[in-house]
């Protein structure tokens, strides 16, 4: 058990000082309020793991704060670190930080993959993405047309995101032009707070998988981290930043999700033992940093805070906040994963292999090459998981609508037989009618018209039909009235006789009226006809509304099958996507093949060029040697002449 680590970071003040007024003083870690004429204000006080002043650096903070959990991460742990505070106080500042001071995120990427590439004895596999919670919705931001992505849960991969695009990644600068992708898919929108407030919690997140290298037992554990890195939408007062229209809408849902993690924190922070349940389901943000709070994470939280007397009320509550996060206990352990959870253990095979055919290869190409065949093959994973899980769905409310439908049928088929009930009642009360007319016009006992079925001849009706009649014939004889079948009709059935068709109740209570007067008169015939009446109507509601559920699950039926000709043809794709890569793999290897015959005939004539260069080097000693020889013989025989000239002179004298 560790305590999540808390830290407040002050923004440099944007508003000019001036005398007599309030101010945070910082002394060590600790935060107070004084007055004025500088005496504190007591009850205003907060001490905390770190707090960086207005002039501390973005190096600084990752160096005291977050650079112990990147470590952590990278030896298999979760981490999670987010930023929280109200609209300008620092938060994006902190987390992405600026050309010369860059912020957590960048730093953290760069000392991922600095340490990675120092540890020799493992092999590191890192994938990232990047989403944004929206107007309490899941978007994609490194694929546009991933909006409204489902928060999942399993026991294998905790909760996650479904369908969220993964990169595989293997360097910093190619997780950084990720980061920017995201960056301008980001909605950021211009209150009076900030020109460019963040409207939209970020989660930037990378998952870190590595494995022994000289292991060859397949049963190796993995292990797996999920690190996260968070930057808050800021809490706002709707007052203070003038929002309105869709920035009021925004803001809202920002406050309500802020809110739920306030609250998530306040549960989190009481007495463990007396723990109350910790509402993480009621917003997607607590939703998704559930392992980061309370849970199997390394978690730090920078609150960042405006100095200024304006902000004085917000800080306050961002540093009880911060207080009261300072208290959360987590529960960080290692994540070793023996099955197929891990990418590094799914991809295992094929990555050999490959490495093997492409044996000898220049290490650059060998990795890149390996890098696009892991992607290619993860992406081919999530599109087969994404397809899945929209089956899935379409399964469900399939079934749901056939369950409805079901439904449907069986009270068609129960007013149908009520129906044929009525039928059977105008015949009996037809013969007391005639069998009183004629005999006992006056009598009372025959013809206690409030209550119909009290008289002797329907009591001697068989049981069936006693059970098959309406829960509401009686009502009727006393009143028709709609208000009435609020009480009779149950709530689902209310609702759907009364969809569309007032026009008909306001028929129903005109005719009626004149008859509710003479409710207890002696003429049984309205509430019978009416009921009646009544009934057919609602059979023809009902078996309208199931031709339109009929036209639905048409519908769905063939949306349904369009997702399954979809996944099909994808099944194919990857099928030849497989094919082709056999080929290329094939070529690699006739290429490889070509490279060793070229290789061999440039050896060849490179022999064949040493062996020229000898002999002509040989020929040009040869040449040497001639030539002193020649220019000897020449020197001789200039001599020999000059003398015999010389010797032609004087015998001439
Ligand atoms: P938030 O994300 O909390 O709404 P920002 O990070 O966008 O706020 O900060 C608002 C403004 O204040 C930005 O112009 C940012 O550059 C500046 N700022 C925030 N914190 C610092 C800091 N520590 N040092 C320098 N400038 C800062
Ligand atoms: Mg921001």
């Amino acid at each position: 058990m560790e305590k999540i680590s808390v830290a407040v970071r002050f923004r440099p003040s944007i508003a000019e000082e001036t005398a007599g007024e309030r101010q945070w003083r910082i002394e060590d870690n600790r935060i107070s309020l004084y007055k004025p004429l500088g005496t504190p204000i007591s009850g205003i006080s907060f001490a905390f793991d770190h707090v960086f002043e207005h002039s501390s650096t973005n190096a600084s903070v990752y160096d005291i704060l977050i650079k112990s959990i990147i470590h952590a991460a990278i030896n298999g742990f979760n981490g999670t670190a987010f930023a929280y505070g109200q609209t300008s106080s620092g938060k994006t500042f902190t987390m992405n930080g600026s050309q010369l001071d860059p912020g957590i995120i960048p730093q953290a990427v760069r000392d991922i993959f600095d340490t990675t590439h120092m540890i020799t004895d493992r092999e590191f596999l890192v994938r990232v993405s990047y989403m944004e919670i929206y107007n309490e919705e899941i978007n994609d931001l490194l694929s546009l047309g991933n909006q409204r992505l489902p928060v999942h849960e399993n026991l294998e991969r905790g909760v996650y995101v479904a369908g969220l695009r993964e990169e595989i990644v293997n360097s910093a600068d190619q997780v950084l032009e990720l980061i920017k992708l995201g960056e301008a898919n980001r909605h950021v929108g211009e209150t009076n707070m900030n020109v460019r407030s963040s409207r939209s919690h970020t989660i930037f997140r990378m998952v870190i998988e590595s494995s022994a290298k000289d292991s060859t037992s397949s049963v190796d554990a993995i292990r797996v981290s999920v690190l996260n890195l968070v930057d808050l939408a800021g809490s706002e007062r709707i007052a203070k930043t003038g929002a309105g229209g869709v920035r009021l809408k925004e803001g809202k849902h920002i406050n309500k999700s802020l809110m739920i993690l306030g609250n998530v924190i306040n549960k989190l922070s009481e007495n463990g033992k007396h723990r109350a349940h910790i509402p993480y389901r009621d917003s997607k943000l607590t939703r998704i940093l559930q392992p980061a709070l309370g849970g199997n994470a390394k978690t730090s939280i920078i609150c960042t805070v405006a100095p200024e007397e304006v902000h004085i009320e917000e800080t306050k509550g961002t540093l009880q906040f911060a207080s009261r996060a300072k208290s959360i206990t987590n529960c960080a352990q290692v994540n070793e994963v023996l099955t197929d959870a891990a990418l590094l253990k799914r991809q295992k095979q094929e990555i050999e292999e490959l490495r093997r055919k492409l044996q000898g290869q220049h290490s650059e190409v060998l990795e890149q090459v390996i890098l696009k065949q892991r992607n290619d093959m993860h992406k081919s994973e999530l599109e087969r998981e994404k397809l899945a899980m929209e089956l899935e769905e379409e399964r469900k409310s399939r079934q749901a609508l056939e369950h409805h439908m079901g439904e449907q049928q069986r009270r068609i088929d129960y007013l149908n037989e009520l129906l044929a009930s009525n039928e059977a009642r105008k015949v009996i009360q037809g013969t007391i009618h005639t069998h009183s007319s004629h005999e006992e016009m006056n009598s009372s006992n025959c013809m206690s018209q409030g209550n119909t079925f009290t008289t002797p001849i329907l009591k001697g009706m068989p049981d069936q039909f006693v059970v098959k009649r309406s829960n509401y014939s009686k009502a009727f004889d006393a009143s028709p009235l709609p208000e009435n079948f609020m009480n009779i009709a149950n709530g689902d059935l209310w609702l759907q006789l009364n969809k569309g068709f007032r026009t008909d109740l306001d028929a129903l209570q005109m005719t009626p009226n004149i008859k509710y007067g003479a409710a207890h008169s002696n003429d049984t015939s309205i509430g019978t006809d009416l009921e009646e009446w009544n009934t057919k109507e609602r059979c023809l509601n009902l078996a309208s509304e199931c031709r339109l559920h009929a036209l639905q699950v048409d519908a769905l039926k063939e949306q349904y099958d369009m997702l399954e000709r979809k996944y099909s043809q994808l099944r194919e794709e990857n099928s030849s996507l497989v094919q082709t890569l056999s080929y290329s793999n094939h070529d690699v290897v006739l290429l490889k093949a070509q490279k060793d015959e070229l290789q061999k005939d440039l050896n060849y004539e490179r022999e064949k060029m040493r062996d020229l260069k000898e002999g002509i080097r040989l020929f040009g000693l040869a040449f040497a040697e001639r030539e002193c020889l020649l220019n000897s013989l020449y020197s001789k025989s200039k001599a020999m002449i000059e003398k015999f000239s010389s010797s032609q002179i004087i015998y001439d004298n």
